[in-house]
């Protein structure tokens, strides 16, 4: 059979990777959306380096736009099977996908609008729209965690809990052919050790590849305190002493909900000081409440929170912000506070507004804490300029801007190593590092191999076909 690197490879995003049986099989692991290729994201330019309709079943290890954000493009251009993950996943990506479509509708319509009478027919149309994501959510079939599932007379599938988000799962396809038997573990995006609200990654066993993220391979999380300390750090420094505001952005799904219930945390034992807590984000108010329909998915701490406190995240003081006339208000709203808001690496979203609301004020902290692609917004407020461009704009930088690590939901080496060797055994052939950039893939592979790992490590580069 045949392994082949579609995304992923030499890079975080656009997670794709495909396995071809040898009766022609197609399995595809994720479809993700590639962020370095955003640009080409119209339903003219848009193009997989496959044919759609040889796709005979698609895997989604998780709701993570970077893994599913490209599924009703590939719907769109004529792929009819089916879509599996599990029943968390299917409702996070419901929400994820409408969001997208709905972004890429209205550049279409401000282009459009900008383009004036006589050139509308130029303007390129978006990659899919609303209605391929409907024709996409047709598609999922939901499976639970280690359960096998027949995919045909020669491979089943296994989901293994991943701890990345909630749902978030690795997968194990087992192939048969006579009497020989091959197991393929895709890690899917990876969990921390001690993560809030979800349980810890679950190594998957008896493996003969893997296929491992990468995203932290060369990097030890500096963040040693527990995250209600680290956090209350930047709340006593920006809202206690400075009466500043404190603008975290946050991916809308994952780190907004560990942010809220870590807030929440801090309120029940009294160290929350008194300001008002705003989420500024649509997309987490409509995918928060998925959390609260999946107790059995909740780690026991979170679980036991529940039980005494009834809720992961509501507390006096928090203010969920849907609507667009409350976001205005909120843009006027003076006082120190917490503003939680999306899109996480501040491309785009109402977390723009914010930052260019707080950059000249000496008083406000932007709080990055999570992972920035190279070329966004949040990658460039951590260079440590003195003014940056937002929309064509120069604004001088007088906020603090700070970063931290402790909510980040991906692995450092040290967790990527553990888990590696944890599937390592005389059985792994070879192990395929994705998901990261060269630095940090070129780490883990000296990493392991100075380790004395039993399994070869590939590095792939894109569209790599590796036969196994
Ligand atoms: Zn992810």
């Amino acid at each position: 059979m045949k392994l082949t690197f579609w995304g992923a490879a030499k890079q975080v995003t656009g997670s794709m990777h495909m396995l071809t049986l040898d009766n022609g099989y197609k399995i595809l692991v994720d479809c993700g959306l590639n962020y370095e290729q955003k640009r080409n994201m119209t339903e003219d330019t848009f193009s997989f380096p496959f044919n759609p309709t040889d796709i005979d079943v698609v895997i989604l290890t998780h709701a993570h736009i970077d893994h599913s954000g490209n599924l009703p493009a590939l719907v769109h251009q004529g792929f009819n099977g089916h879509i599996l993950c599990t029943p968390a996943t299917a409702d996070l990506t419901k929400y994820l996908l409408f969001d997208s479509a709905n972004i890429q509708w209205q550049e279409y319509k401000q282009k459009l609008n900008r383009a004036g009478k006589n050139r509308r027919k130029n303007v390129p149309k978006p990659a899919y729209i609303e209605k391929h994501v409907k024709e996409t959510i047709d598609k999922m079939v939901t499976l639970h965690f280690n359960k096998r599932f027949e995919l045909n007379e020669f491979a089943t599938i296994e989901l293994i809990e991943a701890g990345h988000l909630l749902g978030a799962a690795s997968v194990v396809i087992e192939v048969k052919k006579g009497n020989d038997i091959k197991r393929i573990g895709f890690t899917g995006d990876l969990g921390r050790d001690h993560a809030e609200i979800i349980r810890t990654p679950t190594p998957m066993t008896d493996i003969d590849y893997l296929i491992s993220e990468t995203t932290y391979g060369g990097r030890k999380h500096k963040s040693s305190e527990n995250s209600e300390n680290e956090l209350m750090k930047f709340i006593e420094d920006t809202c206690v002493r400075s009466r500043g505001r404190l603008i975290i952005p946050a991916f809308s799904v994952g780190r907004t909900q560990a942010i809220v219930h870590v807030l929440n945390k801090l309120h029940r034992t009294g160290q929350l000081p008194k300001v008002k807590v705003f989420v500024d984000s649509p997309l987490a108010v409509k995918t928060t409440h998925v959390y609260e329909n999946y107790p059995y998915l909740l780690n026991k701490e979170a679980s036991s929170f529940v039980k005494q406190f009834g809720s992961l995240f509501d507390f006096d003081e928090l203010f969920w912000i849907e609507e667009m006339g409350a976001h205005d208000e909120l843009m006027e709203y003076t006082d120190s506070c917490i503003i939680v808001s999306a899109a996480g690496m501040v491309e785009g979203g109402r977390i723009q507004e914010h930052v260019k609301n707080n950059i000249q004020n000496p008083f406000s902290t932007i709080l990055i804490a999570g992972y920035c692609a190279e070329g966004t917004l949040g990658h460039r407020l951590l260079q440590g300029q003195k003014s940056i461009a937002i929309k064509g704009r120069d604004y001088p930088i007088y906020a603090k801007i700070a970063s931290t690590d402790v909510f980040s939901s991906h692995p450092d080496k040290e967790e990527i190593f553990n888990y590696i060797k944890a599937c390592d055994n005389k059985k792994l052939k070879k192990v395929f590092l994705v998901h990261g950039d060269e630095p940090n893939l070129i780490a883990m592979k000296q990493t392991l191999e100075e380790s004395g790992l039993h399994a070869e490590v590939e590095i792939p580069d894109p569209q790599d076909v590796y036969t196994i």
